[in-house]
């Protein structure tokens, strides 16, 4: 029976993905996804998708392994079913280099991706301004359809969905015994958590399907992602910056870097340009407290803070969010309904 009435706040690739996990895996709740934004208008939306992360600096590695892990593990079980081209999640393959060599020649990730190794010399070639580069195999989930699909899957696991703005984590109402935050960076209010800032990043779609391999250097501020339709190339990582409109001068570098790593961009017919704001935080928060709801203490799971890399570890961290909402429904909860 479903007697525990779960709020999930946040409709983007992390708020989705929890409710999904929480829907699918524990029977006993009820959930109703609530947001101000669905899919296509969540900063989720607009992201290249690429798996790939850097590192958070107070998780522990072996957590963030076990996130990349899970997210990649599902992400490629899609991308290799009939659901694939629905669910908008393909496999992709080609490069990270490097102007200079790092310290660090293997990410904490590399061996959770498919056919990780250094690159030759004779590939280097091509590169001419890099020394070191990685060849590796991963996924790209374009939430443009990933996001409609996970909604249905979500609706079909017995989820409902209210779309409306909250000013507080109490607005979700007191009928419910237990509230998921994945706002993102709306957490800067409705948690009042001033740790949260915006990553200002802009990219462009542009025509090229020639191209069919990623190329990023290693500053991660210069990226070409061949997706379904077109191909992504960016970048900007601006903290602190709240602007949603085009700046001139940043597409402007964007084609300059991009034609640097890939001379046959000049060819390529520019096709729209979008600006979204990364929820920026040091380190995601994954942690359980209490909120005062309708004259009652109900449990909040927090969910957010992603930083640049929330498609690729949307799943992992949602799966992590159940055990919290799991261990709130065994020691809080079940005696109490
Ligand atoms: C240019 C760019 C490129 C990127 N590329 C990648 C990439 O290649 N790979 C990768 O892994 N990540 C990438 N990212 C990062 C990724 O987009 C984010 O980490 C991810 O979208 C965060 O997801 P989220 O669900 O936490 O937040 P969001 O997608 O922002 O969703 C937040 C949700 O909370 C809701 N909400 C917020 N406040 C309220 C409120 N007060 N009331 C009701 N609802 C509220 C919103 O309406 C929305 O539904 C990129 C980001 C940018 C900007």
């Amino acid at each position: 029976m479903k007697n525990v009435r779960v709020a999930v706040v946040g409709a983007g690739v992390v708020g989705v993905s929890t409710a999904v996990c929480v829907a699918e895996t524990l029977p006993s709740c009820a959930v109703t996804l609530i947001a101000e934004a669905f899919s296509p208008d969540t900063t989720s939306d607009g992201a290249a998708g690429i798996l790939f992360a850097a590192e958070f600096p107070d998780v522990p590695i072996a957590t963030q392994r076990r996130w990349f892990k899970s997210s990649f593990q599902h992400l490629l079980a899609i991308a290799q079913s009939e659901h694939a081209p629905e669910a908008g999640v393909t496999m992709s393959s080609g490069w990270q280099i490097f102007k200079e060599v790092p310290e660090n020649q293997k990410p904490f990730w590399w061996d959770l991706v498919i056919g990780f190794r250094t690159m030759t010399h004779e590939e280097l070639r091509r590169f001419p301004d890099h020394k070191f580069g990685q060849a590796f195999t991963t996924l790209k989930c374009e939430c443009r359809s990933y996001l409609p699909w996970l909604q249905r899957r979500f609706r079909a696991a017995g989820g409902r969905v209210e779309q409306r703005r909250l000013s507080s984590l109490q607005d979700v109402g007191g009928g419910f015994h237990l509230v998921v935050n994945c706002s993102g960076l709306g957490s800067r209010v409705l948690a009042g958590d001033v740790q949260m800032e915006p990553v200002r990043g802009q990219v462009l779609q542009v025509e090229a399907p020639w191209l069919q391999h990623f190329i990023r250097d290693g500053d991660g501020k210069t990226y070409i992602y061949p997706g379904i339709r077109s191909v992504t190339i960016g970048g900007t990582r601006q903290a602190g910056d709240w602007r949603l409109q085009e700046d001139r001068t940043d597409t402007e570098g964007i084609l300059e870097r991009c034609r640097q790593l890939e001379p046959s961009l000049a060819r390529a017919k520019v096709l729209s340009c979008w600006v979204g704001l990364r929820p920026g935080r040091r380190n995601p928060r994954l942690e359980r407290e209490w909120l005062q709801l309708g004259g009652r203490r109900v449990p909040v799971v927090h969910n957010y803070g992603h930083g640049g890399w929330g498609v690729t570890l949307a799943w992992g961290t949602a799966e992590h969010a159940v055990e919290l909402v799991r261990q709130s429904l065994r020691e809080n909860l079940q005696s109490r309904l």
